[in-house]
């Protein structure tokens, strides 16, 4: 066994089915009376019921919740926050309605509570991204991170098909990386291992039925393992590249990671063997985890090429250039030429060629 350090975080979860239900207890249990509630304009009415559900202790409602938090919005979220005398505020939503609630935190220091409707991950973790005059910032404090996670799988059935498949390719990106980072641990290895299998099991069974009930509690359970993995470990390459393509050319969340994810493993997998055979593993595939990655994004009708999602061609000089001016922890180490192959093999959807012994030797 090798040392590690684990930093366990302070959250209450709980998981079900109609714990939804349950909302007014958690408030209570808070010490809390008054809470806003966030959503999108489209989870809107969702968002509503769910209000009705806590009589008096429902404050309010803000539906102003958009991508990539920006300030605007949270300055805006912030004033109805005092107008309405909330003491709490609940997040009903994905990744972009939970970074408003964790904006909004960071401001306020009202505690969280969050519904997650998507598989992204970011109710499990401190970190949260706002942009500002068009530039997205990325900051890491215990005071974003929610203090209750309430996961109720009914709220997942209706996440579309195509969301779904790339939400929760997302999730495994998590925790493909945390398999090989700096810092990883066994605790949160296994809590990987388990995510990765959770959703690979489930994902395909959700993409022949989307209101599998017993398959969206895989899903959502593996989301929460993987957005763990997100919090406790240092991210790499894969997350860096994502980050780079959404900021500099506005490209999709969820759908970039599902796309870059098959090829960043396929670029660092010569450095982390090990971490590989555990993917691969919990991917049920008999060894190579990048082409098992890409092969379960083809199977479920997800897009699997930059092009597809507007990026030119002549944007990936600049994009290699992007990912590798800042430096951080890698398996492998980043050259601009190795980069630009690996986007180019990402931009026209080329099946990740198979790692080879030869390769894991000069790792
Ligand atoms: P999202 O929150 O932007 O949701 C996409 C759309 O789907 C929205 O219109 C939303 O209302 C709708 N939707 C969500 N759940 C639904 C459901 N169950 N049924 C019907 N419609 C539903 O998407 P996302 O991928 O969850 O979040 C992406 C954002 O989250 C990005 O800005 C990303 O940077 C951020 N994020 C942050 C972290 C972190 O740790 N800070 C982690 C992951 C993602």
């Amino acid at each position: 066994m090798e040392p590690f350090v684990y930093n366990a975080t302070a959250v209450r979860v709980v998981f079900g089915t109609g714990t939804r239900a349950t909302l007014a207890d958690e408030i209570v249990r808070l010490g809390r009376s008054r809470a806003m509630i966030l959503a999108t304009p489209q989870q809107e009415a969702d968002a509503r019921g769910l209000g009705e559900t806590i009589g008096p202790l429902f404050a309010g409602l803000f539906p102003g919740a958009v991508m990539h938090t920006p300030v605007e919005v949270t300055e805006a979220a912030v004033a109805a926050a005092k107008a309405l005398g909330a003491d709490c505020v609940v997040a009903l939503g994905g990744g972009s309605t939970i970074g408003l609630g964790k904006a909004i935190a960071l401001r306020t220091d009202l505690p969280q509570i969050v519904l997650p409707t998507t598989y992204a991950g970011s109710e499990a973790t401190s970190i949260l991204g706002q942009t500002a005059d068009g530039a997205k910032t990325t900051l890491r404090s215990p005071k974003v991170l929610p203090e209750v996670i309430l996961y109720d799988v009914d709220l997942t059935l209706t996440l579309p098909p195509r969301l779904t498949a790339v939400s929760g390719l997302n999730a495994i990106a998590h925790a493909v990386e945390a398999l090989y980072a700096p810092d990883r641990n066994p605790v949160i290895a296994m809590m990987a291992e388990q995510g990765i299998r959770s959703l690979a099991s489930a994902l395909p069974r959700l993409a022949a039925e989307p209101r599998d009930a017993p398959a969206r509690a895989d899903a959502l359970y593996g989301a929460w393992l993987c957005g763990t993995c997100l919090n406790a470990v240092g991210m790499g390459l894969h997350h860096k590249l994502c980050h780079t393509l959404g900021g500099a050319f506005g490209l999709p969340h969820a759908e970039t990671h599902t796309i870059i994810l098959p090829h960043a493993a396929r670029y660092n997998a010569p450095a982390a063997p090990d971490a590989m055979k555990r993917v691969a593993r919990a991917l049920g595939a008999d060894d190579d985890a990048p082409q098992a990655l890409f092969d379960l994004a083809q199977r479920l009708g997800a897009p699997t090429d930059l092009r597809s999602l507007g990026l030119r061609e002549t944007d990936l000089d600049k994009a290699a250039a992007l990912a590798v001016a800042m430096p951080y922890p890698n398996p492998r180490p980043l050259t601009e030429p190795a980069i630009r192959a690996l986007l180019g093999d990402a931009f026209h959807g080329v099946r990740p060629s198979k790692a080879t012994d030869a390769e894991h030797c000069h790792a």
